[in-house]
C-alpha cells in the first residue's frame, strides 16, 4: 500500500470512529425550566392540620410551583412539576394538564404533577380541605386563590417548555438520614433513605452549574405545624440547592414516605436543618452522576380501588346530623358526591403514572399518601437499572396503605380516611393491584 493510500485508510476509519451529528442528534435531550412564586397575597387557610383555628400569619419563606420540561430524541416532550401544597386532586391536575395539552400538545400521561405535602402551604378547592373548620368567607377565599392557583402552575409549565435547550441528563443516587419510621413501635419500621436524583446541564453554556435539578426524598414534609407559609425541610432543600447553583431551578418530588416523619421536629431551625441535610445528600452525588440517553416512553392508566364499606344515604344523613365535626363532614360531603353520582361511591379511580428510560430509569407516579413498601417491592419488580418512585403524585385522596400496613391498621391504614372525605378503608389487595397494574405498565 502507497503512503497516500495508508493516509485515505487512516482518515477513512478515523471517520468511520467519529460520532456523527446523527449520533448525536439521537441521544440528544433538550431541558426547560420555570419557577412561579405561589404564595398568597392574603391571609389564608393554611391546610395540613385539621387543629387550625386561624388563617395563615406571614411566611417564613414563598412558595413556588417549579416546573421542568424534557424533551427527547423524538420530539415527546415531559413535564414535572413540583408544587409546595399538602395535597392536590385529580379535577386540578386534569384542568391544568388540558390548558397545557391545548397550547403546548403534551398528553396528559406526559405530564408528572407532585406536591411537597408541606402542611404550611394554602388550603386548596379539594377533597382533603374539608376537614377545615372553614366558614363560607374562607371557602369563597379558597376558590378565588384556585383560579390563581391555576394560572400560575400553568405559567411555571410554559416557562418551562418555552426555555427549553439542548442539555445533557444526568442521574444518580444519593443518601439522607433524617426519615424515621413513624407507625409503633416508633423508629423500627422500614424507611427508604435514598434520594433519588436528576439533573440537567446546559449543552450551550458548556457550564458546571446545572439549569435544574429534580431530587426526592421519602419523609413526611412534617417538621413544622406553623401558621406561617412554609415549604418546610423540602422547600429549605429547593431553595438552598438554587443558592449554591445560581440561575438553577430545583424540584423536590416526594417519595413513599406516608409512613414516615422528621424525628424530631416542631420547630423552625430542624426544618432548616432537614433541609441542608437534604440538600448536601444531592450536592455529594452531583458529581458522579450518569449520563441519562434513552429516550422516554410514558404510560398511563387509572384502576378502580374498592373501599372496605359504604354506608347508606340514610346512614350519611343520620351522621350529618350527629356525628363529630370530621364525620359530620364527611357526611355531607359524600351526601354530596351521592347526589351528583346517583349513589354512595364504592371505588376510587386510582392513577398510576410509569415513564421508562430504557433499560436506564424507570420512573413511577403514584397518587396518594404511599408507604415505604411499595418503593421497597417496586424496587424489587420493576425493570430498569434504577427506579425512581414519587408518592403523592397527580391525585392525593387518601393514604395508600401496604397490605402490612393496612391489616395493621391505625393512622395509615385506616383513620386517615375520614379526614379525606372517603367512606371507610380500603378493601385488602391493593398492594398487589397497584403493583402488577405498576409492572404492566412498565412493560414487565
Ligand atoms: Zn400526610
Amino acid at each position: 500500500m502507497s503512503r497516500r493510500s495508508c493516509l485515505n485508510a487512516l482518515l477513512l476509519v478515523m471517520l468511520m470512529t467519529i460520532p456523527t451529528f446523527a449520533d448525536e442528534a439521537k441521544n440528544q435531550w433538550k431541558a426547560g425550566f420555570g419557577k412561579v412564586v405561589i404564595t398568597p397575597d392574603e391571609p389564608q387557610w393554611l391546610n395540613g392540620y385539621g387543629g387550625r383555628t386561624e388563617p395563615s400569619d406571614g411566611k417564613i419563606h414563598d412558595l413556588f410551583a417549579r416546573a421542568a420540561a424534557f424533551r427527547d430524541a423524538n420530539d415527546t416532550t415531559i413535564v414535572m412539576v413540583a408544587l409546595d401544597v399538602v395535597s392536590i386532586s385529580t379535577a386540578i391536575t386534569d384542568r391544568i394538564s388540558a390548558a397545557v395539552e391545548k397550547s403546548h400538545n403534551v398528553p396528559r400521561a406526559n405530564i408528572m404533577f407532585a406536591c411537597s405535602h408541606t402542611h404550611c402551604g394554602p388550603a386548596l378547592d379539594d377533597r382533603l380541605s374539608h376537614m377545615l373548620k372553614m366558614d363560607e368567607a374562607a371557602w369563597a377565599q379558597v376558590r378565588k386563590y384556585q383560579k390563581i392557583f391555576d394560572a400560575k402552575v400553568t405559567k411555571a409549565i410554559q416557562l418551562a417548555i418555552d426555555n427549553l435547550e439542548p442539555a445533557i441528563l444526568k442521574h444518580g443516587t444519593g443518601q439522607c438520614g433524617f426519615a424515621s419510621n413513624r407507625r409503633a413501635p416508633l423508629g423500627e419500621g422500614p424507611v427508604d433513605h435514598t434520594v433519588p436524583v436528576l439533573a440537567a446541564y446546559s449543552v450551550k453554556s458548556d457550564s458546571k452549574t446545572p439549569m435544574g435539578i429534580i431530587f426526592g426524598y421519602a419523609c413526611h414534609n412534617t417538621t413544622l405545624g406553623i401558621q406561617q407559609w412554609c415549604g418546610d425541610y423540602a422547600g429549605f432543600a429547593a431553595i438552598d440547592l438554587e443558592e449554591h447553583h445560581p440561575g438553577s431551578v430545583a424540584l423536590f418530588f416526594t417519595g413513599c414516605g406516608a409512613d414516615s416523619n422528621p424525628l424530631p421536629r416542631r420547630k423552625i431551625e430542624l426544618a432548616q436543618m432537614y433541609g441542608r441535610m437534604l440538600s448536601l445528600g444531592v450536592e455529594a452525588v452531583l458529581p458522579s452522576l450518569t449520563e441519562l440517553k434513552s429516550p422516554v416512553q410514558t404510560n398511563w392508566t387509572t384502576i378502580d380501588l374498592p373501599f372496605e364499606s359504604v354506608p347508606t344515604e340514610e346512614e350519611l344523613k343520620a351522621t350529618a346530623e350527629t356525628g363529630s365535626f370530621y364525620l359530620q363532614q364527611r357526611a355531607k360531603y359524600l351526601l354530596n358526591e351521592a347526589k351528583e353520582l346517583g349513589k354512595v361511591r364504592e371505588d376510587y379511580s386510582y392513577p398510576i403514572q410509569v415513564w421508562r428510560f430504557g433499560d436506564e430509569l424507570t420512573w413511577v407516579a403514584l397518587g396518594g399518601e404511599v408507604v415505604v413498601d411499595y418503593v421497597i417491592r417496586l424496587k424489587a419488580t420493576l425493570p430498569g437499572k434504577a427506579v425512581w418512585v414519587t408518592g403523592y403524585a397527580n391525585d392525593v385522596m387518601a393514604y395508600i396503605p401496604s397490605e402490612r400496613v393496612l391489616t395493621e391498621g391505625g393512622y395509615e391504614g385506616d383513620r386517615s380516611m375520614v379526614y379525606y372525605q372517603q367512606p371507610s378503608k380500603w378493601r385488602a389487595g391493593l398492594e398487589d393491584r397497584i403493583v402488577e397494574t405498576t409492572a404492566e405498565l412498565a412493560g414487565k
